[in-house]
This record gives C-alpha cells, structure tokens and sequence, in this order.
C-alpha cells in the first residue's frame, strides 16, 4: 500500500490572495530540509503539502518537517481510492495495528472534496460501524483513546492515526529579511528563532573583541548558527571588530561605555542591514534584565536610527528564555565559555543614560568615522 506524508498548515491558510506565495515558501523550505532525507517531490494538493515516504526513514522525515516553521501538523498516511469500499479496508487495516484489548476509537472524516457523495459525518459513523463489524472494538466519540483519520481529496483518500506536532508559525521568507545582533549568548539566538518563526529570513552581525575576524568566524558563534540553520535555511553572518570602538573610547566616561557601545553596534549593523536587504534589526534584550536594558537606556540607545529594532524577547523572563533555549538547542552553546565584547566594559554602567550626554560623547569620538572603519574590517561568512 502507498505511504504518504501529509503536511498541514495553519494560519498561511487564512491570508486570502496570498495564499499561493505562502504556500510556494513552505513547499521551497519543506524541499530544502528533506534533502539528504528523501528525494520525493513535495506537490501541493487541496490545501495541504504531500510527498511520497518510499523507502526513507521515517524519524529522518520527523526531524526535519519539524524544523519548518508554517507546518501546523503532519502524518504518515496510508493511501486509498476515495471509494467507501477501499476507505473501509484501509481504515480497518490501519486501526488493527494500534488497537489494543482497551481501546475505543473515533473516525473523524474529512472531506477536502465537496463532490465526494456522503458526508463526513455519514462516512464516519459508517466507518465506526465497520470497526465494530471487523475488529469488534468499542466507539467513543466524547472520549476515545485511539483515532483514526480520514482525508477524502479528488483522486485519493488519506488514512492515518497520528498527528504529529509542527512548529507553527509561518514560513521562513514569508514575511522579508531582519538582521539579528547575535552575541555568545543565551537570549540573541532565541530572539533570532522567534522571529524566523514569525516568518523572516534572518541574517546575522557580531561584534568581536579580537584583532583578527578569523578567530570570531572559528568560534561558538559559528556554531549557535549552524544549530538554528534547520529552522533558518541559507543564512549569512557578518563579523566585525570592536577594537576601533575600544580606542576611541579610552578617555570616555567608563559609565557611558555601555549605552555608547550599544549605539556604536547598531549603527554598523544598521548599515550592514542596508547592504543586505534587511528591513529591520533584531536583539535579545528583555525590559530591564540589566543595567543596558532598562526603559532610559533602551530609549537612549535607540534615539536617530533609521531602522526599528525589534525585540521578541522584550517581555520574557530569564528562565522563560531559558527553556526555549534549551528547547531550540542553543542553550548548550550559549553557556559555553567565550570572550565576549561586553566583559571589558564599566563594572557599574549608567543605567539613565541621558540622550543630550550620548549626543555630545558621541560627536567627541566620531562616531561615525569609527562606524565607517569598523564596516571595513568586517568579513562575511555564508552558512547552508
Ligand atoms: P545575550 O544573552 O543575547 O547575550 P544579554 O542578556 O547578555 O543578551 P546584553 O549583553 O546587554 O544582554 O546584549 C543585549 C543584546 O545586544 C543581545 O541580545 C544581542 O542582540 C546584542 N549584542 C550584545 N553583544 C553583542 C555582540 N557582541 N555582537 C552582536 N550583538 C550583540
Ligand atoms: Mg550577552
């Protein structure tokens, strides 16, 4: 008997017009993660995505739908000709190998075609009814422990028994490109997952303490994106040195260290966004979970850019931010030891920077020229 694997969505079913472009995006992203896994083509059909499993391994084929966001639920399905007949032998086929002495079971029937002569409820109680007949098991429609599934599309019928979780969210390119500030921490690579999974493709910028870009492109940062490349496909990352930023600065009030660094960070990656194509800048931080985030500094940091920045994580708390970690897998990598640019600044950082203050240091060091340099030191590393 065929086996298929039967891909649903959820919300790019609601947007209407759009709807051919959202599903275009899935099917690409659903392509990209099977390679290696299966070579089947992935059709759209009725609403839904399906490939052929052949003979590719199944928790392979888990894994990888997994990873793609827009994916509300798939299945492994058993392949019928929307005929009541072979329904009814494939429906029996398919609860006999889950039915145990214990069990009740439910048929939900779903008709993706109008023109099928019986309807969903009809065929499911007819369905129940054969259950009963062949396998003499009990029904329960309130409460059963077992279900099966059944799909009625114009030329086939789908038979299941488990529906597996997807991610959600919609898919990766759907909704344009941001550029993630991405430090060696917890909370920037969640920050960054979350706003894939809203949709965006997500480029990367780190500020590195070291003399050489080659030793921050050989470190763990490589390596969180190389762990969030199943969620985000194709991605790029661009280094930048922070030393011209550190001797600018050496006669500056070490309490406005912070805020003027934050500032000197997103207006490199604000033109590195432009470069890229990207509309808007990412971060993790997280309402006053420290000194640089508290609503002043946020503010003062944020005062003349050109591009938003958004801030999925603006309104988590730390251990909220930590088990998404630890779900997505980054956070293994995170606690890592590294050299962070932070570690070299004022133990006790103004946190009510005062904008007229920023403005003035700023027009002190040349902000801008140290921007221009720092931009040209930077390198680029493409990861897929
Ligand atoms: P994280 O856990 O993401 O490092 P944090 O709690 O350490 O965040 P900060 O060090 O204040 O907080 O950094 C806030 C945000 O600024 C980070 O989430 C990240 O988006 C950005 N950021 C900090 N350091 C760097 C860096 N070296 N390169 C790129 N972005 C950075
Ligand atoms: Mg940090």
């Amino acid at each position: 008997m065929e086996r298929v694997c039967v891909i649903h969505y959820s919300e790019i079913g609601l947007k209407g017009r759009n709807r051919p472009f959202f599903e275009k995006k899935l099917v690409e992203n659903v392509r990209r993660v099977l390679k290696g896994v299966s070579d089947a083509r992935v059709k759209r059909l009725q609403g839904r995505l399906v490939f052929p499993l052949g003979d590719s391994d199944p928790q392979k084929i888990i894994g990888s739908v997994k990873s793609v966001f827009g994916v509300s639920w798939f299945a492994f399905a058993s392949v019928s000709e929307p005929k009541v007949d072979s329904i009814k032998r494939v429906v029996v086929e398919e609860a006999s190998k889950i039915a145990g002495k214990e069990d009740t079971f439910k048929v939900e029937v779903k008709r993706a075609d109008k023109s099928f002569p019986i309807t969903s409820l009809e065929l499911s109680k007819i369905l129940g009814e054969t259950l009963v007949e062949k396998l003499s098991i009990k029904i329960s429609l309130k409460n059963p422990s077992k279900r099966v599934y059944v799909e009625i599309l114009k030329n086939e019928a789908y038979v299941f028994t488990e529906r597996i979780k997807g991610p959600g969210g919609l898919p990766v390119g759907s909704s344009g490109k941001v550029l993630s500030l991405l430090s060696g921490g917890i909370d920037s690579p969640v920050a960054s997952y979350l706003m894939m999974k809203r949709g965006c493709e997500v480029n990367y910028v780190h500020f590195h303490p070291f003399y050489d870009n080659s030793e921050a492109e050989n470190s763990k940062i490589m390596e969180i994106v190389r762990k969030l490349l199943p969620y985000s496909g194709r991605t790029a990352v661009t280094f930048i040195p922070s030393y011209e930023f550190q001797i600018a600065t050496v006669n500056i009030p070490a309490k406005y260290d912070l805020v003027l660094f934050r500032r000197f960070m997103f207006k490199v990656a604000e033109k590195v966004a432009e470069t890229e194509g990207a509309k808007a800048l990412v971060t993790g931080e997280s309402l006053a979970q420290v000194a640089s985030q508290t609503l002043d500094n946020m503010v003062a940091v944020s005062i003349g850019l050109k591009m938003p920045v958004f801030r999925p994580l603006i309104g988590y708390d730390k251990e909220e931010i930590i088990a998404l970690a630890n779900k997505i897998g980054t956070y293994e990598l995170s606690i890592k030891p590294y050299k962070d640019c932070c570690s070299i600044i004022a133990r006790h950082p103004e946190t009510r920077a005062k904008p007229e203050v920023v403005k003035e240091l700023e027009e002190k060091i040349n902000m801008d020229s140290i921007v221009d340099k720092s931009l040209k030191l930077s390198s680029r590393v493409i990861v897929e």
